[in-house]
């Protein structure tokens, strides 16, 4: 008995070490439960709005947080697809799922995706979401386009767009150059006017591109041959005054650069600068031609540059920087009037970089025109303005060494040869078929 009792007592002091040993690892399963239960933050997902629009081939990127499991399946016709099943290890997770609603067995029309996440065992999200698949691409077709065209050249395309939400035509694999439907034309025609940059590669390839509003499309390529085109050359001579009288002033800082590097910033990264935002004023332009017949030149005006010219500039005797004149200088006298070359309206008026002051005229379609280095502006942006309308006078404002304007003519934003603009053959042979185009066509429809 006694040694029961003993060996009783002992027994419980063996319990109390394995409980006192045990309690760390009780709170630590107790805690676990508790958080899996109740702490654990719930899950997240990101990025299931894409699902809305299932075009013939889309990636879809899910970004996932606190993921213990993720499923993600669409359903169509009672008929469950699995697209993910997922036990994630990491906190975060991103999953890109390549969309091919016709492999999948998919037809056009409604679906549900339905997504099931779990960060816990009590902590379950459900999300579903109403998917409309279409894979039916738009039609598109190239009614008329040049054969060729020549380095710094603006140009127009006509193309014949069913099921598009966008039209637009591009070089390469560079920036869309927006196409308008044609407000007179029937409801497919659309029209584009397109740059042929300066620096146009002759092995550059065009392409037309029509895409619908689930992201289906439609590329054809242009039958459009570059021609190259010689500029000239010349070389300027920076002088010390030049750099004074001109240079400093268009910084604000009290300390400018020294000579020759205050002259390569404005030149060159100024000048990269201002190329940005012709662009990016390019860009919105009316949906309709508000403009008729050449374009006017200044009155009295003799070129001192032309478009193209590729420039050198020495600095004593040293070349310092150069750069591509992409507009025509003309000089006329000392604060001349300068007329609107054509009807629009007025799209920017103000300060534009080594532009000085400056206004530019959107006349419609993606064509504006640019007048540059002005002493005194006398329009307003939102201003209509008829072709011949006095705008502003010149001056020398911005990167310029005496009194003159540059004109500019932007095509979607980037400046091209004004010389077959001024042209009334020119425009008549290449732009006039777009408005017997539309009335051809309205006559049609009627
Ligand atoms: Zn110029």
């Amino acid at each position: 008995m006694n040694g029961f009792g003993y060996q009783k007592k002992r027994g419980g002091k063996v319990r109390k070490l394995v409980l006192i040993l045990m309690l760390p690892f009780i709170i630590l399963v107790l805690y676990y439960t508790t958080y899996k239960l109740f702490l654990v933050p719930p899950p997240e997902v990101d990025g299931m709005d894409a699902f809305r629009l299932l075009p013939a081939e889309k990636t879809v990127t899910l970004h996932g947080r606190n993921l213990k499991s993720i499923t993600v399946s669409i359903t169509q016709d009672l008929k469950t697809r699995e697209l993910l099943r997922d036990e994630p290890q990491t906190i975060e997770s991103t999953y890109t799922i390549e969309m091919k609603p016709k492999a999948l067995g998919l037809r056009d029309g409604p679906a549900v995706v339905t997504i099931e996440a779990r960060s816990g065992i009590l902590k379950k999200a459900e999300y579903k979401i109403d998917a409309m698949v279409d894979t039916v691409p738009p039609k598109l077709r190239v009614l008329d386009a040049p054969s060729t065209v020549s380095q710094g050249m603006g140009t127009v395309a006509l193309l014949r767009a069913e099921g598009a939400d966008s039209v637009f035509v591009r070089i390469g694999d560079g920036e869309p150059f927006k196409a308008y439907r044609l407000p007179e034309g029937p409801d497919s025609t659309y029209v584009v006017f397109f740059p042929v940059p300066v620096d146009t590669k002759t092995k550059a390839v065009f392409y037309a591109e029509a895409r619908d509003r689930s992201g289906n499309r439609t590329v054809r390529t242009l039958p459009v041959k570059v021609k190259r085109k010689t500029f000239r050359r010349s070389s300027i001579r920076i002088s010390d005054d030049f750099i004074t009288r001109v240079i400093y002033p268009l910084f604000s800082e009290t300390d400018p650069p020294a000579p020759a590097e205050a002259f390569l910033k404005v030149n060159e990264e100024w000048r990269q600068r201002d190329v940005r935002r012709l662009a990016e004023i390019g860009r919105e332009s009316a949906p309709r031609m508000l403009w008729r017949g050449r374009f006017l030149q200044l009155k009295n005006s003799k070129v001192m540059a032309a478009y193209g010219d590729r420039r050198v500039y020495l600095y004593k005797g040293r070349p310092i920087s150069r750069s591509v004149h992409l507009g025509y200088d003309l000089a006329s006298v000392s604060n001349a009037p300068v007329e609107a070359a054509n009807s629009g309206v007025v799209k920017f008026a103000g300060e534009l970089g080594i532009y000085g002051n400056a206004v530019i005229i959107d006349h419609g379609l993606g064509l504006m025109s640019l007048y540059g280095h002005l002493s005194e502006i006398l329009v307003e942006k939102g201003q209509e303005v008829k072709k011949g309308e006095l705008i502003a006078r010149t001056g020398s404002s911005g990167l310029a060494g005496g009194d003159h304007l540059h004109f500019g003519i932007l095509v979607q934003g980037v400046e091209v040869s004004p010389l077959y603009w001024w042209d009334k053959r020119w425009i008549r042979a290449n732009i006039g078929f777009i408005g017997s185009y539309s009335k051809r066509s309205s006559g049609k429809a009627r």
